[in-house]
């Protein structure tokens, strides 16, 4: 039996089972100042049997290197009163079970190679598009994070021809996520995604422009499959149409054409893939 803590923004989810599939049980915490929202993990850990291990899939950023003084903490992030909190710590001084923690993306990219739509592969990434862009890579069965986790949301792509859109990322205008997110489609469109009238234009200049983004991640990291989520992803017809994209914009790669289908995936894991990351991340901490 494993524990798992989706640490987010605004609120904690914190679960006990042996996969997604068999969760016992389930609490939402709001996130409020670190020490309250802690204890109250700690309190939801206390009152059941003892897990084995614990995975917290997290909001960022994060300190990620074991060998860091500051593992385990968040680093630097706008929510008052969570830099430098220890997400770690009273973790493994409370219940003295291994404690891994990730990034939300990493984790999603665990659970989905582990359970979910990129099963049985060695390396897999998970891209999510929706208020955000953010990507998590698993390389040869492991989370990929150094210096910093990666930051895929934030590579440069390319523009589409005749396109003059400035983007919406507040520290570089046209990147990744500047140009795909909700955001972005709100201010491209003068209006959020479900009232966008043209659909067809709306998913034409969304999948063109998440391959643009896709491309750079493919050609760094060579994955065998992208499972792309997150709100955005879920406009008809939206898969299907990155994958055309990519193959067109990769067209000079012929292995590629090999992947012209089921190469960028839904999630198999649906919206669940925050706890079931955390899951995922404390099967591998073990
Ligand atoms: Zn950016």
């Amino acid at each position: 039996m494993f524990g798992g803590i989706e640490a987010g923004g605004t609120k904690f989810v914190c679960v006990v089972g042996d996969g997604p599939e068999e969760i016992l049980e389930r609490k939402r915490i709001d996130t409020t100042d670190p020490s309250t929202t802690l204890a109250a993990c700690l309190e939801f850990f206390a009152g059941h049997e003892p897990i084995r291990a614990l995975g917290i899939a997290s909001f960022g950023p994060l300190e990620l290197r074991r060998s860091h003084p500051d593992y385990g903490r968040v680093t630097t992030t706008p929510k008052p009163g969570w830099s430098g909190a220890d997400l770690v710590g009273p973790f493994v001084e409370r219940l003295g079970v291994p404690v891994a923690v990730d990034t939300d993306v990493n984790g999603a990219a665990l659970a989905e190679v582990r359970w979910g739509a990129a099963m049985g592969l060695r390396n897999a990434v998970y891209v999510t598009v929706g208020t955000g862009v953010g990507g998590g890579a698993v390389i040869d069965g492991t989370p990929v994070a150094g210096l910093v986790h990666p930051e895929m949301g934030h590579v440069s792509i390319s523009r589409l021809p005749g396109d003059d859109f400035d983007g919406v990322c507040p520290f570089h205008g046209d990147c990744f996520e500047g140009m795909a997110s909700g955001p972005a489609i709100e201010a491209r469109w003068g209006r959020p995604a479900e009232e966008v009238e043209d659909t067809q234009r709306l998913v034409e200049i969304e999948a063109a422009t998440i391959a643009a983004g896709l491309r750079q991640i493919v050609y760094v990291l060579a994955p065998e499959r992208i499972v792309l989520g997150g709100g955005v992803s879920k406009l008809a017809g939206l898969h299907d149409r990155v994958n055309i994209e990519l193959v067109g914009q990769m067209s000079k790669y012929a292995v590629m054409a090999a992947h012209q289908s089921g190469f960028v995936v839904p999630p198999g894991l649906g919206d669940d893939a925050g706890v079931a990351g955390a899951l995922a991340l404390a099967a591998a901490a073990l």
